[in-house]
């Protein structure tokens, strides 16, 4: 750019203005058909280098530059008739750090003196809609368009229901109401889900599912989507109550039966501003729509008035935006990955390109249907996303950029580590390698089982296990724990230290809690969740190997599928002779309970009767055992507490009652356990101080701890 880079001479400068502007005008007709081919960031690049040249040579600035136009749209399809803005829409001046805010701040101080109020809004990544109400009623609705004249979407916008058709309280004469109609991520993520279902293309993002959603032919069309509305703006009013500030405007569109975001905020110093941005821009994920940036506006009408506009955007407001997180870029290839469970997912190969703040050349496309879903071909230009942590994804092609002929890629037939055939079973969306000494299966188990999820077996990653099973040291988990040393001492960079620290990570696995363990152990649907009830529940490893699939399946939160997939893994003969290797290697196979844990229930006497939900009968005795307690089998005046799951045995309830001795429910339970406290207990009285039980020691020590 020739801002960085020096002037450029004007002879380079003046062709590449030329190109820019075509690219920009070309870019902007293809938005506004909702076809964009190259990312929103890529777009905004454009125009930056434009608008630097244009500074660098002011004789390049003509006044046809979209750099002074009010917006880059490209006017109206014919699908709609034409609508002049009463008052043009225009665009947002950008900026990305408080160092710009503070700019933006000094240039307002040329035209306005004294406090400046700041409303901090969110920026909603949807499409700008103004609303014109006439006598209260919403006559008509037009898009922005090229930012003077839009298209008249009355009927279709008339069919959400989150704009009002007509307004409560006094309407003014008329009031040009404007604001974002967007897509809430659960409506795009359903509406995907249906098109996907119908064979139909699915939409690249919320914005453009909004947009494409809205300028419809066909109205049905646009209500059989799940649009939504924010209001921002009174654009023009006549008849209405006098506003003094922005915030009051809000209020009022807030009164009228608008919807207003409730995360806007009035503050008084750029400092408060630049907190509000990081905030939003931290935690914009935690929302259910989109928002790319935070738009900050000057609350008073008066300093508005004052400040005034540039040819393209009002000096009163900026646009604060958030790094892209999408950007396009080619899809060199896709392959398929083999994961632990054998489950085959397809990835792209990328050419590499920064989005979300990294550095992106693979990016996961799921499954078989969803690439066909998306229609993505090798040789695509694609559309990539990484938001957050979460994994960098495809989320589609730009098809107008598609090169002719490009051929559907076809789902491999057979394993692209082991070469077995991969087979997908009827329902399900995934594909699989069955075969469980599939190389590239085993790499990806022994890895999991040492990562930091499961075992956390420091300096055992993926390339060290990719090493040793290569080495032929490792061919299951239970092979770590009999690994010979002698033979990694030989392998290039093994030098002592990191002999020694390998095998001090791996004895200090072996007393991980059952959960990592169970967790580690590949055993499909159950992450650490499943282990951790199942770990819990059942309190040790020889509890879950004797259990019924049924006996697992009635832990709350466990259920059938996961239930299935447990006793299916520990009924295979290999699996359970991994089992027993890896107890001969000393691993814990105690589940939580003991040692270490509060004696919260010494001296109690708990009995369980009935059936609970995220325990079962043995794993409750456990677990009141474990902090102390009796759990016997029948109630007696030493008896503390019952806890009655669903069908209780009637003799104990009757002789609880009779006995004046408390009945728990499950939530109690967890509590007692917990806290050793009895509801109803006084601050600090134990369980255990209510035992009956005269022969222990009163322990309420132990209790109240
Ligand atoms: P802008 O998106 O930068 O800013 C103005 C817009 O912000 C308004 O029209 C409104 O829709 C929106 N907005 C959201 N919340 C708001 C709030 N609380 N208050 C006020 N406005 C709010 O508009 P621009 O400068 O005209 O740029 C158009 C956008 O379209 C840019 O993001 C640009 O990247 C994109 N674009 C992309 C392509 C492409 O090919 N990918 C082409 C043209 C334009």
């Amino acid at each position: 750019m020739a801002s960085s880079s020096g002037p450029n001479p004007p002879g380079e400068a003046r062709p590449r203005a030329e190109q820019l502007r075509g690219l920009i005008q070309y870019h902007s007709e293809r938005y506004y058909l909702d076809e964009p081919e190259i990312s929103d960031a890529e777009f905004d690049a454009l125009v930056d280098e434009l608008t630097a040249l244009e500074a660098a040579f002011p004789e390049l600035a003509t006044s046809g530059s979209p750099t002074q136009r009010v917006g880059f749209g490209a006017g109206v399809s014919a699908t709609f008739a034409e609508v002049r803005h009463r008052l043009p829409m225009m665009s947002l001046d950008k900026t990305t750090s408080y160092e710009d805010l503070l700019a933006w701040g000094k240039r307002m101080d040329r035209y306005i003196s004294g406090r400046v109020d700041y409303t901090c809004e969110l920026k909603i990544d949807g499409l700008a809609m103004s609303l014109l109400y006439e006598g209260g009623r919403l006559t008509r609705a037009a898009t922005r368009g090229d930012g003077v004249v839009g298209e008249d979407v009355t009927a279709n916008v008339a069919t959400i229901t989150a704009v009002p058709a007509r307004l409560s309280g006094t309407p003014p004469e008329a009031v040009e109401i404007r604001g974002e109609i967007y897509m809430a991520i659960s409506a795009f993520n359903a509406l995907n889900e249906r098109q996907a279902e119908a064979g139909a293309r699915m939409f690249i993002n919320p914005r453009n599912a909004a947009a494409g959603s809205l300028r419809q032919k066909d109205p049905a069309v646009t209500a059989s989507r799940e649009l939504s509305f924010w209001a921002y703006q009174i654009g023009d009013m006549v008849g209405g109550p006098p506003f003094q500030r922005h915030s009051q405007t809000l209020d009022w569109l807030r009164a009228a039966g608008m919807p207003v975001n409730p995360d806007i905020r009035l503050v008084d110093s750029l400092e408060e501003v630049d907190a509000y941005c990081k905030h939003w821009e931290a935690c914009r994920h935690s929302l259910d729509y989109e928002i790319d940036g935070a738009v900050v506006k000057v609350d008073d009408l008066g300093q508005r008035r004052e400040l005034g506009a540039t040819s393209k955007a009002p000096r009163w407001a900026i646009a604060y935006k958030f790094p892209p997180e999408e950007r396009t870029t080619l899809l060199r290839s896709i392959m398929v990955s083999i994961g632990r469970t054998g489950k085959a997912t397809p990835f792209a190969i990328l050419e590499p390109v920064v989005v979300g703040g990294a550095r992106v050349s693979m990016a996961t496309l799921h499954n078989e249907d969803q690439v066909r879903a998306k229609d993505v071909r090798p040789g695509d230009s694609v559309v990539v996303r990484r938001a957050g942590d979460v994994i960098p994804e495809v989320l589609g092609p730009v098809i107008a950029r598609r090169p002719e002929g490009l051929a559907a890629w076809a789902f491999p037939s057979g394993c692209p580590v082991c070469g077995e055939p991969l087979v997908r079973l009827e329902g399900e969306s995934d594909t699989f390698c069955v075969n469980v000494d599939c190389p590239g299966q085993r790499v990806q188990r022994i890895a999991h089982f040492a990562s930091r999820g499961a075992m956390d077996i420091e300096h055992l990653g993926e390339r060290t296990v990719q090493q040793f099973v290569e080495a032929g040291l490792l061919h299951d988990v239970a092979d770590i724990y009999d690994l010979d040393l002698g033979r990694v001492r030989g392998f290039e960079g093994w030098g002592e230290v990191s002999i020694a620290n390998l095998e001090a990570a791996i004895g200090a696995s072996k007393s991980r809690p059952l959960a990592n363990l169970l967790a580690g152990l590949s055993i499909r649907h159950v992450g650490s969740t499943g282990s951790q009830l199942l770990a819990r529940s059942f309190g040790h490893l020889d509890r879950i190997l004797g259990a019924s699939a049924e006996e697992m399946a009635a832990v709350a939160g466990v259920g059938p599928v996961i239930a299935a997939s447990v006793h299916g893994f520990f009924a295979l003969e290999r699996n359970r002779a991994v089992v027993e290797r890896l107890r001969a290697s000393g691993l814990n196979f105690q589940g939580p309970g003991e040692p270490g844990v509060p004696q919260v229930l010494a001296g109690a006497s708990v009995v369980v009767t009935g059936t609970l939900q995220a325990w079962s009968r043995e794993g409750a005795e456990d677990a009141i055992k474990a902090r102390g307690g009796k759990a016997p089998g029948s109630v007696s005046k030493r008896t503390t507490a019952v806890v009655a799951g669903s069908d209780p045995g009637a003799a104990k309830l009757g002789k609880a009652s009779e006995l004046g001795i408390p009945v728990l429910d499950e939530d109690a339970f967890g509590r007692l356990l917990e806290t050793g406290c009895i509801p109803g207990d006084q601050a600090g009285e134990g369980a255990a101080d209510r035992r009956g039980d005269g022969d222990v020691d009163r322990p309420g020590d132990a209790a109240g701890a």
